[in-house]
């Protein structure tokens, strides 16, 4: 939709295939699962807040592998009835997991604080959805000093690919469909791509742009500038900057776990999201040459769910040069 529309939002959330989605997600799921076991002692006897329950995995995760003392789920979306029957199906009773349907922003807790705020808020190029406000929002008010955020830390990745698209209408089974270039690229270099990126699409290092710690992040750094330095490895036409994010479990004094939707390791749902470079700028680059630039990052003006990626770059030491700008939208 062109405005922000949490009924839209919630709704799209109450269907079973997105959820279903989100557990086959081995990647996920399973490190959230192994985040818990690996830090018992972490969980063990605490209250734990999980922002956007979704079926109550996490929650149950934080009950029965943590053995967290009490645990509150909310979501404002119908999937929360399905929640309610799974905690009672695997004999959970609603004073160990209190689920609550509402808008996280809008609901008052039965508790003051919390000692963990656990949520899986990503969205396709880490910030997109823009759930990730609602957390902070939760955090603030309910979290106490020395309570943590499970997952505590992210980032987000960049790097250079070339995936002989420009190429491709060229011959399509034998037949010349070029004219289908112009159309299809037309709305391409507006529109961020999100699809799973063969590796061998790479052809430059993964830049970090952006470290997040979620304990002491603002909602204003959700909007954010930063700089990049990518080195080709062999000569190479370049046509899509690729973004991809890694999340981690962090915290001193316990065990670490992590995962990455990077090209280079099993995909996960998210995916990658690619950036196509107008045809017309589209640069040669020789082995070893650098391509420095700016980056913005920031919630579109129409729909904050929607994210918008600026980026201005050049070769260093020539005249091949671009700006660009893309979104992530529904
Ligand atoms: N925790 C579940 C679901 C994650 S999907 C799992 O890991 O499988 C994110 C969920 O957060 C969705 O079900 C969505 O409805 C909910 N959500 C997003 N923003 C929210 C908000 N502001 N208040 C309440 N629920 C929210």
């Amino acid at each position: 939709p062109s405005v922000d529309n949490d009924s839209y939002y919630f709704n799209s959330y109450s269907h079973y295939g997105i959820h279903e989605t989100m557990l086959k997600d081995k990647i996920r799921t399973l490190a959230y699962k192994k985040s818990i076991e690996q830090n018992v002692s972490l969980f063990k006897g605490k209250t734990v807040l999980d922002v956007g329950c979704g079926t109550g995995v996490l929650s149950i995760f934080s009950k029965k592998l943590g053995e967290a003392k009490m645990v509150i789920g909310v979501d404002d979306s119908n999937m929360i009835n399905n929640a309610r029957k799974i905690c009672q199906a695997n004999g959970l009773s609603g004073e160990e997991i209190v689920l609550m349907r509402g808008k996280m922003e809008e609901l008052e807790l039965p508790v003051s604080k919390v000692d963990i705020v656990i949520s899986e808020w990503m969205g396709y190029g880490l910030l997109y959805e823009t759930m990730l406000p609602s957390v902070l929002n939760a955090r603030d008010k309910y979290m106490s000093k020395d309570g943590t955020m499970w997952p505590n830390k992210c980032s987000m990745f960049m790097e250079l690919g070339e995936d002989g698209r420009t190429e491709y209408w060229k011959d399509v089974y034998g037949i010349d469909m070029e004219c289908m270039k112009g159309e299809i690229e037309g709305e391409r270099w507006r529109e961020a791509r999100v699809e799973v990126v063969e590796e061998n699409v790479i052809v430059s290092n993964r830049f970090n742009v952006w470290d997040c710690d979620l304990n002491i992040v603002k909602d204003e750094d959700l909007d954010f500038d930063t700089t990049f330095t990518l080195t080709v490895k062999n000569d190479q036409k370049i046509n899509c900057f690729i973004i991809s994010f890694d999340v981690d479990f962090d915290l001193p004094r316990h065990s670490k776990v992590s995962f990455s939707t990077s090209v280079q390791t099993t995909p996960t749902h998210w995916m990658q999201t690619l950036l196509w470079l107008e045809p017309s700028t589209v640069p040669e680059m020789k082995a070893g040459e650098v391509m420095k630039g700016d980056m913005r990052v920031e919630r579109c003006r129409g729909n904050h769910r929607d994210i918008e990626f600026t980026i201005d770059w050049r070769v260093e030491g020539g005249e091949k040069r671009g700006k660009q700008k893309w979104a992530i939208v529904s």
